[in-house]
């Protein structure tokens, strides 16, 4: 396995000579060592995308999906190796790292077939001596930039719809876990991706950033991470009219109703807000029990978080392992201690653990009592803290549901038909899961609205997002 760049097909060392030290959050300690560049990483990469892409667009999408598919199959061959990469740089356990990297090998599976249905049409004209086509032409170079907590799953979104299409990639994942994303290069060169197609760099984020949005070369930026920079982007595409995706961040509600098997509610939401510690973008942030199964619904909860065990993921029958910075850790505390002080009551949790001295173990955090005034009702907490409050109706939880500038996901549980209609239409979000609380899949169409960005990511509007359309007028 090659811990590096890759720029047109050549394992590198970052040009300026910087390197960088990927922490192990469990510990503490340093795992490697990796290149860390900067902005003239970016333009060689870039250039070695923009020379490869006519080639990789005329292939046909047989050719392309046959080597995803090889991809594919070499991910989950290869997944007892890859797993405890992810474990040991981003802290989720062994099993949640399983699961991601068979999720990346889904998605290179399912666009290696959907880059076959690259449809363009025929449109019947108004005049008898025209006729009028629609093309769907690859955008072009596309630049990816992407969070730490999918390491290997949100880069593969990116690249594997991207490349179907015709597009060459640079990539750059986060500083925080570049190691998964640099094993998913490998196996791509492996699977025999031409030199250029696919370069990933590493290093500083603005510098890099910069590069992408200020080369002609690169046509689209496809981004997923938080809010903050997904402004800057925004702002910095504007001078070059650059097209962007945006995948940011969310505060996901989770209304649960009175005529639930409370037990069976209680286990799936613990297990969907305590995955990879609450880290997840889509993961459920503020639950909303009704009137009258709160009490109940409370204790079935605490009783779930008080099993959890926490610890290195790399141990068995650990469930829950740490936060993946210091600063991650810091800002749970925040959010905690802002609560604490507007009235919240905790109840399992709500500090470090006693027992595991290193590492950024925060415990999982059970609070009620929450009100719309504390920072864990209306912004992303991103760790392991899950405030219950009470809702009376169907329109009040609605309302509490849909009180934030965010529109990534938003979740309900009911048995009623009539309230899951109603529900599913009355929740202003990108994704809606009912009685499904765990809906990312490769087929399924992935993103946020409001706040929370655009685009879309997997399923066929996954591949839209990389294709232009071209309209040919001919006149005969
Ligand atoms: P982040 O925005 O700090 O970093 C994301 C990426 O942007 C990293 O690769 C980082 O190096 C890069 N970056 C930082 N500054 C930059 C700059 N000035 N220019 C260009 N790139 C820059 O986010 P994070 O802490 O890594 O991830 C957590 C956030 O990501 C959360 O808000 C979470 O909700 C969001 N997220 C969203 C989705 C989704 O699909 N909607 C999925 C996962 C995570």
């Amino acid at each position: 396995m090659q811990y590096k760049m890759l720029i047109d097909g050549h394992w590198v060392e970052a040009r300026g000579g910087g390197s960088r030290a990927v922490i192990d959050p469990a510990t503490e300690s340093v795992i490697t060592s990796v290149p860390f560049g900067d902005g003239r990483d970016a333009y060689a990469a870039i250039d070695a995308a923009a020379r490869a892409q006519p080639a990789w667009a005329q292939m046909t999408a047989y050719e392309r999906g046959a080597l995803l598919l090889r991809a594919a199959y070499l991910i989950r061959e290869r997944i007892e190796t890859l797993a405890p990469i992810m474990t040991r740089e981003c802290g989720k356990p062994l099993n949640e790292a399983r699961g991601e990297w068979n999720a990346a090998a889904d998605l290179f599976e399912w666009f290696a077939e959907e880059g076959k249905r690259a449809y363009g049409r025929v449109i019947p004209a108004r005049r008898s001596h025209k006729r009028l086509l629609v093309l769907k032409e690859a955008v072009g170079v596309v630049a990816t930039i992407t969070a730490w907590n999918f390491p290997a799953y949100l880069p593969a979104r990116k690249w594997s719809a991207a490349l179907a299409a015709g597009c060459t990639v640079v990539g750059k994942p986060s500083e925080i876990t570049p190691m998964s994303a640099m094993a998913l290069v490998n196996l791509l060169v492996e699977a025999g991706i031409p030199a250029g197609v696919m370069n990933l760099v590493n290093g500083k984020a603005e510098d890099i950033g910069q590069a992408f949005l200020q080369s002609p070369l690169v046509n689209k930026i496809s981004f997923t991470g938080s809010q903050r920079v997904g402004q800057i982007l925004m702002r910095g595409a504007a001078d070059g009219i650059k097209k962007l995706a945006l995948e940011l961040g969310g505060s996901a509600p989770v209304l649960i109703f009175d005529d639930v098997d409370v037990e069976s509610a209680a286990e799936q939401a613990v297990a969907a807000k305590f995955r990879n510690n609450g880290q997840v973008c889509i993961s459920p942030a503020r639950f909303y029990a009704q009137r009258g199964i709160f009490e109940e619904f409370l204790e079935a909860t605490r009783a779930r978080i008080a099993a959890l065990k926490l610890g290195s993921g790399l141990e068995a029958g650990v469930t829950t392992g740490p936060l993946v910075t210091a600063e991650g850790r810091e800002r749970v505390e925040s959010f905690v201690a802002d609560a604490q002080t507007k009235g919240a009551n905790v109840v399992i949790g709500g500090s470090r653990p006693q027992a595991l001295g290193r590492g950024f173990f925060y415990q999982p955090t059970l609070l009620t009592n929450v009100n719309p005034t504390m920072r864990i009702s209306c912004d992303e907490v991103f760790g392991p803290v899950m405030p219950v409050s009470p809702f009376e109706t169907l329109a009040d939880g609605l309302r509490q549901a849909n009180a934030t500038p965010f529109g990534l996901a938003g979740y309900a549980m009911t048995n009623n038909v009539k309230t899951a209609v109603r529900v599913y239409e009355g929740l202003k979000f990108g994704i809606v899961g009912v009685n499904d609380l765990v809906p990312a899949t490769a087929e399924g169409p992935f993103g946020g609205i409001k706040e929370s960005g655009f685009g879309s990511e997997g399923a066929a509007e996954g591949l839209l997002e990389y294709l232009n359309t071209k309209f040919v007028s001919m006149g005969m």
